[in-house]
């Protein structure tokens, strides 16, 4: 398979690589933070628990960082490039399939925070498909600035999976709705500004069809957000109750009661993993590199042999994922819709992601397992070990690992349903 470049696509790559060479700030460019000798104390500790990031960035204390997201963001949207994905006319880039994977490709590749998160790759290209002119009007604009961050309440203590037995429930009251029940792992919704939820407008019709979609000021009166501490010490994600909360009818997106086919909304943007195999690309020379070093070699296990095979396991793995991210573009660029492609691709880069933070921990020996990042006995600042706690739950969101499983085997093997 020839993956090379049309002249198009190669100028265009130039075009990203220039623009990144230039207009990234110092703070998001990649540190050889594992080097020997290198300052420990950058991208250390509290750097990376809580507070790293574009989105923290934005909201931090600190006005030099809320200037450095700023600066990144106003160069961004200034080519469209908040929104590589949306049409023109709304004020995206309009990039086509290939475009996207290059641009994508290239700023994994550098290690450039994207901007505008969930309002960019769900809220926004929701809106556009189904907002009125007044919604596209308030809001497209405000997540292209990077102004307004976004969080999603769909999941409920009893409703992940199974997302349409979800109870939040919303009564109509003139103009408003008034809504009262709890959401859970709303990932970010202490940086978001604005929530987009799914609530039961209708407890009478099947579970599917009283389901309406709105979006609402997280500062709200009855809002409140409640942090969830993960296993890992840090806190991505919240409860959030609802309590008497007033919703303005003219929030809801979509018809009262279709909220179901609302929140489905997924366009077809570019979807091909393409920044999480460069990741995993990264973290193996990076391993690779260190286990070399005169520093790595003095953490290194006794049986190191049996390491070697793991490694070279995880390096055959990383590059079938990388191909794998190929197959999904070109799918895309024939103008197909990847369906059970998708559901592999989640699988097999959520698992290798552990994998490779298993084999790294396992190359370090009883090492493997210091936590303190700061520690003299903590290989690689400890990387692996923290990372083999946060890859764990890469296998529940977005769709369980069970569920893309059953996806695989009905809609690409052609098994019946269970
Ligand atoms: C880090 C993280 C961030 C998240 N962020 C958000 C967010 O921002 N907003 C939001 O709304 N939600 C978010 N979620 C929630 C996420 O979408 C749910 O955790 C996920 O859908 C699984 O639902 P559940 O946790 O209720 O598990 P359950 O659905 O109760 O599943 C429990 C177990 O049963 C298995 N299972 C369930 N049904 C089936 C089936 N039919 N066949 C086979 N196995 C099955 C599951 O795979 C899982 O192993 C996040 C979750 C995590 C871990």
């Amino acid at each position: 398979m020839d993956w090379s470049d049309s002249p198009e696509q190669a100028a265009f790559r130039k075009e990203v690589r220039e623009f990144i060479q230039t207009q990234l700030p110092d703070r998001y460019r990649p540190k050889d933070a594992f080097a020997p000798g290198a300052d420990s104390s950058e991208g250390g500790e509290e750097e990376s628990e809580l507070t790293a990031g574009w989105q923290a960035d934005r909201k931090s204390q600190d006005p030099e960082k809320r200037e450095t997201a700023k600066q990144w963001a106003d160069a961004l949207a200034a080519r469209g490039w908040i929104a590589p994905a949306w049409p023109k006319e709304y004020g995206g880039a309009g990039l086509s399939v290939m475009e996207q994977f290059i641009y994508n490709q290239e700023m994994a590749e550098s290690g450039a925070p994207s901007v505008g998160g969930m309002g960019v790759s769900m809220i926004g290209p929701t809106i556009i498909v189904h907002g009125t002119d007044e919604q596209k009007e308030e809001h497209l604009s405000r997540i292209l600035s990077g102004e307004v961050a976004w969080a999603q309440g769909y999941s409920e203590p009893g409703a992940g999976s199974d997302l349409a037995s979800l109870q939040t429930r919303a009564v109509r009251d003139g103009d408003e709705y008034v809504v009262n029940g709890q959401k859970i792992w709303t990932s970010g919704a202490h940086f978001a500004d604005w929530l987009f939820a799914l609530v039961r407008t209708d407890p009478e019709a099947p579970k599917h069809r009283g389901i309406s979609f709105m979006v609402m000021d997280i500062k709200s009166p009855g809002i409140t957000v409640r942090p969830i501490i993960d296993m890992g010490w840090k806190h991505p994600f919240n409860e959030t109750f609802f309590e008497d909360v007033k919703v303005p009818v003219k929030n809801r997106i979509g018809e009262e009661n279709r909220g179901w086919y609302v929140g489905m909304t997924l366009l077809d943007f570019e979807r091909s993993g393409i920044a999480g195999a460069i990741s995993y690309k990264r973290d193996m020379g990076q391993l690779k590199h260190f286990l070399e070093t005169e520093d790595g070699k003095r953490f290194r296990r006794q049986d190191f042999n049996t390491t070697r095979l793991e490694l070279a396991d995880r390096a055959v793995e990383t590059e079938v994922l990388f191909n794998f991210a190929f197959r999904i573009v070109s799918i895309q660029n024939r103008g197909l819709v990847p369906n059970y492609e998708a559901s592999v691709n989640k699988m097999y880069g959520s698992e290798l992601h552990q994998r490779i933070s298993r084999t790294g921990t396992k190359a370090w020996g009883l090492y493997g397992n210091v936590w303190d990042s700061k520690s003299e006995h903590a290989p690689m600042k400890a990387h692996h070990i923290k990372d083999y706690v946060g890859s764990v739950p890469h296998t529940i969101f977005s769709g369980s690992n069970e569920i893309q499983r059953n996806v695989i085997a009905t809609r690409g093997l052609g098994l019946p349903r269970g």
